[in-house]
């Protein structure tokens, strides 16, 4: 396949915050591509993101067109930035960014060399960790998952229960299937062998609301993702920047993760622009700060016990599927 040749900035992940970040890049005149191995096939529910986002989403120009989208956040940020200007190889995954004397190699089907890269992975922060950087985690939570095919009358809406072992999140999937996913502690996931269908079926039974909704048949196995938030350190080097959930991560079940997306990449591009990396640096640490100062409040965080205690069922009428991160759903699927 056809090489990309020479760009200003590789921006590997094409979720909200590398499509952003591109999209701000490419309204500057930069030459940039974005390696989106999502094709947002599946829905998100961070395609309706809470409504603090609304004024990020007007100050980016973005308001009318996520209205006209039907609010699907995801496929229309990564639309606008193409339609700036910059090149989006849908589909395609890096699997490694090199230095050389020339430039960053950014190694996939559609290989690019580039001045700079941004991380844009999420969680897995892949391209930051080769380059020496670190996730501080602040809790190792992690999603077991099971899909359910369904019958059409039970499509339903996303509902979240919280339980003393952590949180479940309920989604409607594409083609009829539903996703339910519990949230808990990596030890507890283990102690109660939550991968296997005996345990997750066990601690499914012990909620009020959620065993009403695992009706259907059973598709896949029983899967087992990191939803660890983390703070990277650090953030951005000479030739890379992180942004959203690769450089700061929060618990999902806080709703901030898509707000900080989109900040973080008006702040990314603005380093890529040439501004402040210490500026940049700060803004992440505060973040983390602010939210390390709300889980000891203990509004969020552990003990999960807590939360339960402090929480209620919640079920989000009509709210858009569908989130348990997609690749899950995809490798559930
Ligand atoms: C169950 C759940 C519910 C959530 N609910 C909400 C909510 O209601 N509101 C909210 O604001 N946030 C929510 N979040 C968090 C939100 O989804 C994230 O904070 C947000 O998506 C972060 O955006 P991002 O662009 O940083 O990363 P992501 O959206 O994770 O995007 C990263 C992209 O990078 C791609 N990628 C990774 N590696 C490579 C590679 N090597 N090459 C090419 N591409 C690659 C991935 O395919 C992915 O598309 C939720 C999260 C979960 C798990």
């Amino acid at each position: 396949m056809a090489a990309v040749g020479r760009v200003d900035v590789a921006v590997v992940g094409g979720g909200p915050a590398g499509a952003v970040t591109a999209l701000l890049l490419a309204r500057a005149g930069r030459h940039v591509a974005v390696y989106a191995q999502s094709r947002h096939e599946a829905l998100r529910l961070d395609e309706a993101p809470p409504p603090s986002v609304n004024p990020l989403l007007r100050k980016l120009g973005l308001w009318d067109r996520f209205l006209a989208d039907s609010g699907r956040l995801g496929p229309m940020v990564v639309e606008a930035a193409e339609q700036a200007g910059a090149k989006v190889l849908r589909g395609a995954c890096v699997g490694k960014v090199s230095r050389s004397s020339t430039g960053l190699r950014i190694e996939a089907d559609k290989p690019a060399l580039a001045k700079m890269v941004v991380d844009a992975t999420g969680r897995t922060a892949r391209v930051a960790r080769a380059f020496g950087a670190h996730c501080v985690p602040f809790e190792k939570l992690v999603c077991v998952a099971r899909v359910f095919d369904i019958s059409p009358e039970s499509a339903g809406d996303t509902f979240i229960e919280a339980a003393p072992d952590g949180w479940w999140h309920v989604s409607p999937l594409p083609h009829r299937r539903r996703i339910i996913s519990l949230f808990t502690d990596a030890q507890e996931a283990a102690r109660s062998r939550l991968a296997t269908v005996d345990g997750w079926t066990r601690a499914m039974a012990r909620t009020e609301h959620v065993r009403d909704l695992a009706s259907g048949v059973p598709c896949g196995k029983i899967r087992v993702t990191t939803s660890t938030s983390h703070e990277l350190a650090p953030p951005v080097g000479e030739d890379w920047i992180a942004v959203g959930d690769a450089a700061f991560a929060v618990d999902p079940l806080s709703s901030d993760g898509v707000e900080f997306a989109l900040r973080s990449a008006i702040g990314a591009a603005e380093v890529l622009l040439g501004g402040d990396r210490s500026a940049y640096r700060r803004q992440v640490a505060d973040e983390a700060s602010a939210y390390r100062r709300l889980r000891a409040s203990r509004r969020v965080g552990q003990p999960l016990a807590s939360r339960a205690e402090t929480s209620r069922a919640v079920g989000i009428d009509g709210a858009a599927p569908s989130r348990s991160t997609e690749q899950d759903a995809a490798a559930l699927a």
